[in-house]
Parts: C-alpha cells; structure tokens; sequence
C-alpha cells in the first residue's frame, strides 16, 4: 500500500485532478493501460464526453468502468461465472425460509408468509450481507450480548432478540444461494476479493464519498496488489460533509500512504427560487425557462432538471418536453404492465385461474395482436346481453336461447364463441417445475398473440416478458415443483419490476437526485422541493434498529449503514445537485398542490427563503397569468390563441380544416340562439328512426316528458341501458319489475283458469318463472340474485294474501290484455297487467307498480297533466275505446298497487291499510283530466314526430338524472342548452305541460 495515494475535494476540482492524474501517469508510460473505478454508469458517461472534449486525440489505454462492472470481471476471472440472482430469487429464498421455519404462518403473531414481507426482510439481509456481517449468528449475537451490559450502548433486549430472528434468515439465505448457485451483489464483490492481484494496475478510484463493507474490502485487496490512486469527493462546510465521514476520516487512510487536499473551490451558485402549483406548473415552468435558454444558443447537454425522484415529474415531462420541441435524455422506460400488450399477457396467463373473468377475456380477446377475426366490435355488447360474467356464463354464447335471440348477430356470436372456446379449451401445466411452466407460458404467447407482426416497443415487451419467464426457470435451482397460481404470483411480481429500454436520446439531462452526482452543467433546474420530499422523509427498518446498526459497526466493525443517516447523505445531495450547476441553480418548490392544498417548502431552502414570501417568483396558476409572464410560446399555445386558427396551423404546416370544423361546432352549439343539431333538434326523423318512433306507450311517452334525450337514447336510438349488465351478480331493478310481473301473471292467469292456492303457489311458480328466465334469457339466479328473488316472492306473497281477501265480487278476468287506440290524434298502445270484472260488468283496471314513493305522492290526475305519469288516464281510456266489457258500464277505475309495500307491513301486528300501499283513478276524475291528457299526449307525439329531443337535466338526489342510464351520452354538461330549449316559441307547449307556471294569488 505504500505508493498508495488519495487526492480530496470537491467534484469540481476533482475532475481536473482525474485528468492531470491521467496525463502524469501517461507522460510516465505512454502505453501504460489505466483503469478509471467510478459509483456509477452516469458518471461513465459524463468522464467519457468530458475526456472526448478535453483530449481530442484520444486518451489511448484509458479504460472507464463502474466498481460493480470491475468485480464482476475479477470475480468471474477467478472461477466459472454463477448467475447474478433477480430479487424474485431473494424473494422465494425468505419465502421458503419463512415457511419452513414456521409453517403455521405465526411468526411474530401475524401470517407473515408473504411476498411483501419477503421483501421488506430481504431488504434486511441485504443490508447485512454490504456489510459482510458473519454468518454465523452466535459469534454476532455474543458480540452484541456484550455490549448490552455497557454503559454507553443503547440496545435493548428486544433489539437483540428481533436481530436473532433475522440472523437465521441471513445465514439459511446465503446457504441456500451459495447452494443454488446463484450470487449477489454482495457475493459478487467478496468472490472478486480473491482475484484482486489479478487487477489492471495501476487503478485509479474517482467519486467515491462512501461504501459498503464488501466494496470497502474488495478496495482493500486491491491496495495490497495494485498501485491505487483515491480521488475522494470533500469538502467544506463539514455538516454538509459529514456523511461518509468514517469513509474519508477512518477506511482511506488504511489504504493510502499519503493524501492531498485540493484547493477549496468557489461557492456554487446561490439558489434562485420559485414556487408553482402541483408538479405540472414545475414542469410547464421549468420548459419555458429551457426553451428560452435554447433559443439563447445554450446546448442542452448544459442544462438538467433534477427531482429527488423522477417518478411523479414523468408524464408531465414526457407530454411538456416535446411540445417544447425541447430533446431530452435520462428519463426511464415505460414499466412493463405499463404497456397493453403487457396487460393482455399478464390477463391471458390469469385468465383460467381467474375462471374466465368478462372483462378479462374481452380485454384479452380484444386486443389488436391476438390471433382471432379481425370483426371484434360487438363481442363486448354481446357478452353484456347474455350476462356473462365468468366461467360456465360462456356456454350461453352456444345455447338454443343466444342463437334464437333476434338481437344477438349469430355470425358474431359464432366468432365469439369460437375464441372463448380455443381459450377455454388450452391446457396449461397444473404442478409443474418452474422451467416447465415457463416454457409452456412462452409457447403461449406465440400460438395466441401475433408474435410475427410486432412494432418496436411491442416486441421489446415481448422480449422483456421473454427475460421474465426466464428468470423464473432459474427458481428451479431452489428446488421443488410449483402450482401454476405460484407461478404466476411470482410471474407478476417480477414483472412490476420491469421496464422497457428508454429512449436512447441526446438532450437535457432529466435525472434524480442520486444520478448527477458528479455531473456538471450551466444550468441546473432543481424540481419538488418540498418538506418530506427532499430531503425524503426516512423511516427505521423494523427487522434492524439503527442501534443494532451502530453496535455491530462499533463491536464488530462492520459498516452497516445506519437509516437516520440517511439525512446527512440528503443534505449532502442537495449540496452536490448545486455544485453541479456552474451558472445557475434554479430551486422549484410546490406552494400547493395541484388541488390547492398548502404545502411547505424543503428544510434544505429554509437559509435562503426571504422572510417576505411574497418576493418569491410564484408561477401563476391560471392560463391568463401564465400567458402574461411574455414566455415564448409553443405552436399549440399560439394556435389556441390565435383570432385566425388556420392561418397559424398553415403557418407550422399543417391542414387546418380539423380545427375549422371543430370551432364552427363550437361556435354552434355556444351561442345564444336556438338549439342546433348537435342539442337534439335532430328534425323529422328518418324512416327508420321514425318506424321506432311510432309506437308510442304510456311509459314511452313519460320518458319524454321527463327528458326528451332519454326518450330518444332509448327508444329511438335504442342504446342499450348500462344498468342492466353492469349488476354482476344482482337483479337490476329492470329485471326486478320482470320478475315481478311475470309471477302475478302467472298466478292470477291460474286464478282465471282454476283457483289461486296461496303462498305455496307463489313459490311454485317463482321457481318455474326463474328457470324460464334462466333458460330464456340467461338470468342467473344464485348469490346475491336469489336473495333479491326471494324478497320478491315474500312480496307477492303479502300482496296476494291480502288481494285474495279483499276481491270481494271482483274476479280478475284479463291478464297482461293488450289494448291500443288514438289519444289527441296520436296511436298509442299499452299492456295492462290485469282487469277485473264485477257481476254487474264494471271493469277496474290494476297496474303493478313496485314500490310507493317520490312523485307518487302527487294526485294521478295532476302527474298525468304534467306529463310525469300517463299510465292511469291512458289505460282508462284505451279500455273505455276499446269497449272490453261488451256493452257493460265500462272501467270504473284504474287501481296502481305497490306491491312491495305489502310486504313491509304485518297484517297479524296491524291490519294492512291498503290506501298506504296504492293509488286510484276514478273514471270520473278521469272525464275531468280527459282533455288536458288528450294535448299532452297530442303536443309530446308532434314534437317526437319533428325530431325535438333536447336534454332536460335535473340532477340532484331527488333529481331525474339520478335515476337515468344515459348520462354518459347525453351532454348535460352543456349549460346553454337548457336554456336555449326554455326560450324557444316551438317548444312552449312542452314547458307548459311539464313546468306549469305556478297559479298567480
Ligand atoms: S342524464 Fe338527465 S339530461 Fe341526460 S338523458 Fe338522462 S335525464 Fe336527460
């Protein structure tokens, strides 16, 4: 070690004496091969331009290389080279550790068996293996028992217990990988320990300010063979420096004769501070700042945007960066699961695991480069129809019931069912080895996915998925089959890990905190600086307590590094972020968030904040703030803005018809006047429309005098409604009222036949309706259904104990009887769920209804002239035109019946009050209301017949809104529109049925 030497200083200076060491060492030896050992690939990179500039004739036998990339060459010199292990690999390690050393699952009281916990212990053992901690658990935990008893330590017995624990699982982890094979980085550096002597002399050692025990050491070996050179970052003041202090003060003078200090280098540039709102301002004004030193002539590689991490500063980057036409370098790949390519093969492995999900297999189906017909559209809608929500529901695709049904394509639903088959249909291996499973796993992907034709990125996901199923085929080397739900578990897990390669571009430099050390440029943006953010906020890793850490490096001496330092190393990064800039440092920091909630800047600005806040530059939240800051503007920007949109789009070359069209739109549907075709002034319908059109119902009609657009998304356009398919295991209320109805049905159609037996009847017949709904329409009555079935069934139950005694001289005569006519000069048709008829011949109408409530509560006769419920004047007087009774007195009344309701009372409590539980319409009200019913049936036709179907939102709880299945199409957004609907002399009639001015006093 005696030629040994260390240089000290800053980066700044550091730099230089890197090259006048290099230019000495070749003035000795011109063909001399000199190896330069630096922490990281960045600063391989950074060295490498730097020395490109400053030796332009080259720097012949100079080699750059990373103190990792060095031992791995030492360490597989030595002996054959043993696959470094993937942290899926430490992972299964503490799992089978975890399992085997208490297969209850009870360790520390909890079921701890988990991957998630696996990772945080292997997180611990990592620790302890960078600082070579012996394997052996006595000789640590005697040691650390001794140390207890004196005065000055600070463990405790539990300190010493918890750390017991963790010894095991270090000592059976590093047996089980040396076992296997396998190495990690820990094990890397101690094996290259022994090829030391082997090293390229002389070395040389640039930017290290710390280290782990296994690279302390390997450093070691390589001062007892080779010449070494330390270039070691130092500086002033000393509370910035103090972390890595037992680095500089302590391990380098053990391996060096002499040391140098370097000259103290100027202050780096004062902090220049702003404050944004949410990281989206950071980026937008960090852009305008770059784009504005570009146009200066700055070349990018002069300029860095830095955050502590990058994470929540990507998509803001990703989309603001280019529209600044602003190159930038360092931002890491997508994450794997990231892509939908990724997403669909993840899906397709989970897909018989997961019984076939809907939403999976359509997912899986769906995508773009999955081998099925090219016809793919309404697979969705068709599963939706057949309610298919997973497993066997697939076979409905095949049934007699899906091929009879008109509204199902049968040429689609053959395609369907054809691909759901072929998946269905494939075989995977059940307990198999793990380099079975893979191999079965990546055949799948080439006999499903169009492998053949993939675009770049999609076939680095292939290739990285490909990478994935291999690491798992190295888990064989632990032993064991497993099932494939382990497989997969293991499978994705690692795949959260991944990303794909990045973008290999030139630019600005947009890094983390950790990457620029080292680094310099002009210009540096500094992003996020925030309390809690940087410096990050740190919290003791359970398994070691930082006072376990402390005495195993003061007992025993090995360097095991201590969480809660961790602020030093924050306080030194932010020193080595500002020594990068040589111009300007620019400090970011978030006043709110994005939500306008307050946040505090970093702790590490507190000495340079002015006591006034408000001398902050603060970037304005709002776009007219931002535009009068005067930055430059993109070609976005300027065409947003500009009085004549396509002239500024053919000034930047592009066709301006698109945005044409979508300002004539806007200007449209924005101005004041009346409604447009874009509002639902659609005008006389089209044949086809207008065939759907005609048939009017009460209902129907209802639905337009509720809202116009939801009478037109349903019945004209005839959407399906969102509601029925999105219950997954429950009745929608549609359904409900099916259900419902056909029971009654049923019964009192048994009734006019025969007699009604009561409550054993209504469950016999519940049952049948069930099974046809079922065989018929693919109903699936279990779970949560057949609760909802049986809370029908006890309602009719109630509702026909209590009509059965209280029909009197009724007898219903006419079940579900279908009856049409005209009203104000309008067809209109309608079911009626039954008729009664008395000796005398009178009639009374019943309607089923589910439950009272809401509007109901208002007299029939008003809902009916405003339009709200026509069911009760309009059946009376299609029965009284369709002369149903012969020549008999004709409907007395139409009774509605809440048949819920019958359910909620206990007639053996209090005798059930049946005016609580429906509502009547006499036909003598009904002579009184006739003619207003007649206009408002006449007015709603004619506005249907010429195409008015504006929207009419109400929202609100008590809103109609709230009950409507087409508020994701309708635009009820749209402000302007209701107002123009009120305003316009066509639609008066409407507003005076469905909104009646109040009576004047
Ligand atoms: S959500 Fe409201 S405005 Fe939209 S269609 Fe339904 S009822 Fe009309």
């Amino acid at each position: 070690m005696g030629g040994n030497r260390a240089v000290l200083g800053e980066y700044r200076t550091l730099e230089d004496a890197l090259w006048a060491e290099l230019e000495e060492l070749q003035r000795q030896d011109a063909l001399a091969r000199l190896t330069v050992v630096v922490p990281s690939t960045w600063l391989v990179r950074h060295l490498t331009v730097a020395a490109a500039r400053r030796f332009p004739d080259g720097l012949f036998g100079v080699r750059l290389i990373t103190f990792f990339g060095l031992a791995l060459e030492l360490a597989d010199a030595l002996s054959a080279p043993s696959s470094l292990a993937a942290p899926i690999v430490h992972e299964r390690l503490l799992l089978h550790w975890l399992e085997s050393r208490d297969p209850g699952g009870s360790l520390f009281g909890m079921d701890l068996r988990t991957y998630d916990f696996a990772s945080a212990l292997a997180g611990a053992v990592r620790d302890l293996r960078d600082a070579a901690v012996p394997s052996d658990p006595h000789v640590v935990l005697d040691g650390l028992r001794l140390a207890a008893g004196e005065s000055a330590s600070r463990l405790t017995a539990m300190d010493v217990r918890k750390f017991g624990v963790l010894l095991e699982a270090y000592g059976s982890y590093g047996a089980a990988l040396e076992a296997a094979g396998l190495q990690d980085r820990a094990a890397v550096f101690q094996r290259a320990a022994g090829g030391a002597a082997r090293a390229a002399d002389p070395l040389i050692f640039y930017g290290f300010y710390d280290m782990t025990q296994v690279q302390a050491d390997l450093l070691t070996e390589l001062a007892r063979h080779q010449h070494l050179v330390l270039l070691v970052p130092n500086g002033r003041p000393p509370d910035v420096w103090r972390f890595g202090q037992w680095f500089r003060d302590t391990f380098v003078p053990t391996v060096t004769a002499t040391a140098h200090r370097l000259p103290p280098v100027e202050e780096p540039p004062r902090p220049e501070i702003h404050s944004a709102a949410g990281e989206a301002d950071e980026v937008w004004f960090c852009a305008k700042e770059i784009r504005r030193l570009l146009d200066d002539g700055c070349p990018a590689r002069e300029i860095a945007v830095v955050a502590r991490t990058l994470e929540p500063y990507l998509v803001r980057v990703n989309a603001v960066f280019p529209e600044h036409c602003i190159s930038y370098t360092g931002v890491p790949g997508l994450p794997l699961l990231d892509h939908p390519l990724a997403q669909s093969i993840r899906s397709f492995f989970r897909l018989a695991l997961d019984d076939f999900p809907r939403q999976a297999v359509l997912d899986v189906i769906g995508h773009p480069l999955f081998r099925a017909e090219q016809r793919r559209d309404r697979w969705s809608l068709l599963a939706a129809r057949l309610r298919i929500h997973r497993g066997s529901d697939w076979f409905r695709l095949g049934s007699p019931m899906a091929e009879t049904r008109k509204d199902l394509p049968a040429a689609d639903l053959r395609r369907l069912a054809e691909t759901v088959a072929s998946l269905m249909g494939r075989t995977w291996p059940d307990i198999a080895s793990w380099r079975e499973h893979a191999a079965a796993h990546r055949r799948a992907i080439d006999d499903a996915f169009r492998t053949e034709a993939l675009l770049e990125q999609e076939a680095a996901v292939v290739r990285t998925v490909g990478e994935v199923l291999d690491t798992l085929g190295i888990l064989d080397r632990l032993g064991g089959a497993v099932s494939r739900a382990d497989f997969l578990e293991a499978f994705e897990r690692e795949c959260e890990r991944r990303v794909l390669p990045p973008r290999d571009t030139e630019g600005v430099a947009v890094l983390d905190a950790m990457a620029i050390r080292g680094l310099s440029f002009r210009h540096v943006f500094l992003l996020g600086l925030n309390a809690r953010v940087f410096p990050r906020f740190i919290v003791e890793v359970p398994f070691v307590s930082d006072a376990v850490r402390r005495e195993v490096f003061r007992v025993m001496g090995h360097h095991l590094a201590v969480r809660t330092d961790g602020y030093d190393e924050e306080r030194l990064l932010f020193h080595l972020v500002r020594s990068a800039a040589s111009e300007r440092f620019v400090c970011v920091y978030q006043r709110t968030d994005a939500r306008g909630r307050m946040r505090d800047p970093s702790p590490l600005l507190r000495s340079y904040l002015p006591l006034d806040r408000s001398l902050i530059d603060a970037v304005p939240r709002t776009e007219a703030g931002k535009r009068a800051r005067g930055n430059v503007r993109t070609p976005r920007e300027i065409m947003l803005e500009a009085p004549d949109a396509e002239e500024a789009l053919r000034v930047f070359g592009r066709a301006g018809d698109v945005l044409a069209r979508a300002r004539a739109f806007l200007r449209q549907i924005e101005c004041e006047g009346e409604l447009t075709g874009y509002e639902g002034r659609v005008g006389p319908l089209p044949a086809p429309w207008a065939r759907r059109a005609a048939g009017l119902t009460a209902s129907r009609l209802e639905d337009f005098g509720t809202c116009p657009f939801k009478y037109f998304a349903a019945d004209v356009l005839g959407l399906a409604a969102p509601g029925d398919e999105a219950c997954e295991d429950d009745l929608s209320p549609r359904e409900i009222g099916r259900l419902m109805h056909a029971i009654l049905a049923r019964l009192y159609t048994q009734g006019i036949e025969g007699s009604i037996a009561g409550a054993p009847a209504v469950r016999a017949v519940a049952a049948q309706v069930c099974d046809e709904l079922e065989r018929d329409e693919g109903l699936r009555v279990g779970g949560l259904a057949a609760l909802r079935v049986e809370q029908v069934v006890r309602a009719v139950e109630a509702f026909v104990a209590w009509d059965l005694a209280h029909l009197g001289a009724w007898v219903p005569t006419w079940v579900e009887a279908p009856v049409s006519g005209e009203v104000g000069g309008v067809p209109i048709r309608g079911i009626l769920d039954r008729i009664d008829r008395d000796p005398s011949g009178r009639l009374r109408i019943i309607e089923y209804k589910r439950r009272f409530g809401g509007p109901w509560r208002i007299a029939l006769e008003t809902l009916g002239r405003r339009g709200r419920k026509l069911q009760a004047p309009l059946y009376l007087g299609l029965v009284e035109g369709a002369r149903l009774g012969g020549d008999g007195p004709g409907p007395t009344e139409i009774v509605l019946q809440f048949i819920e309701n019958y359910a909620s009372d206990d007639p053996t409590v209090e005798p059930i009050r049946e005016r609580c539980h429906s509502r009547r319409l006499d036909a003598e009200t009904w002579t009184s209301v006739q003619p207003d019913i007649s206009r408002v049936v006449q007015v709603f036709g004619g506005l249907i017949r010429d195409g008015w179907f504006f929207i009419r939102p109400q929202d609100g709880p008590r809103g109609h809104c709230a009950q409507c299945d087409f508020g994701n199409v309708c635009r009820k957004g749209d402000a302007r529109a209701p107002t123009k609907a009120a305003r316009m002399a066509q639609l008066r009639s409407y507003w005076g049925i469905v909104r009646p001015q109040p009576p004047r006093p």
